[in-house]
């Protein structure tokens, strides 16, 4: 994707507030991050880590989506899939993010959940630019991998919006 301002992105969220956009901790090293590399922006806010953001660009312009987490505290085991890139991983590098909906429904208390990478970094993982702590089940070409992660994402972003 094209790198982004911290303005562009502040603008591009459609379920939060003007005061919650206002309280956003942008990722660090804006300017840095490898933006080639990436499908989405993702990033847990480092002052709020229950907080998380996906800023995605589309046909028409980036649209960006605040989520939250719950730590449950308890200690959990096994393995768990990320609903968008698919990756498996350890349960607790999985987290159930809950992103409030657009509009009305939003602002009535409606979200939508959905499991993904706990470092919401799954353009990484499905490049093999990061590797996950588990043994991965997915064969198919990062080309494949990229191609299913925008196709998911989309259908989660069309949840957010409906
Ligand atoms: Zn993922």
């Amino acid at each position: 994707m094209q790198a982004l301002s911290a303005d562009e992105i502040r603008r591009s969220f459609v379920n939060s507030s003007k005061s919650q956009v206002k309280a956003i901790t942008m990722p660090a090293g804006l300017t840095e991050l490898p933006w080639e590399s990436l499908d989405f922006l993702g990033w847990r806010d480092a002052k709020a880590p229950a907080r998380g953001y996906l800023v995605v660009p589309r046909e028409d312009g980036v649209l960006g989506v605040a989520l939250s987490t719950a730590a449950t505290g308890k200690p959990r085991r096994g393995t768990g899939l990320c609903d968008v890139c698919h990756t498996a991983h350890q349960v607790t590098d999985v987290a159930l993010f809950a992103a409030r909906r657009a509009g009305t429904a939003g602002r009535e208390g409606n979200t939508v959940g959905t499991y993904i990478c706990a470092d919401l970094a799954c353009s990484l993982y499905v490049r093999g630019l990061r590797d996950p702590e588990v043994p991965q089940g997915e064969t198919v070409s990062p080309q494949i991998r990229i191609e299913r992660l925008g196709q998911r994402l989309e259908t989660f972003l069309s949840r957010v919006l409906a």
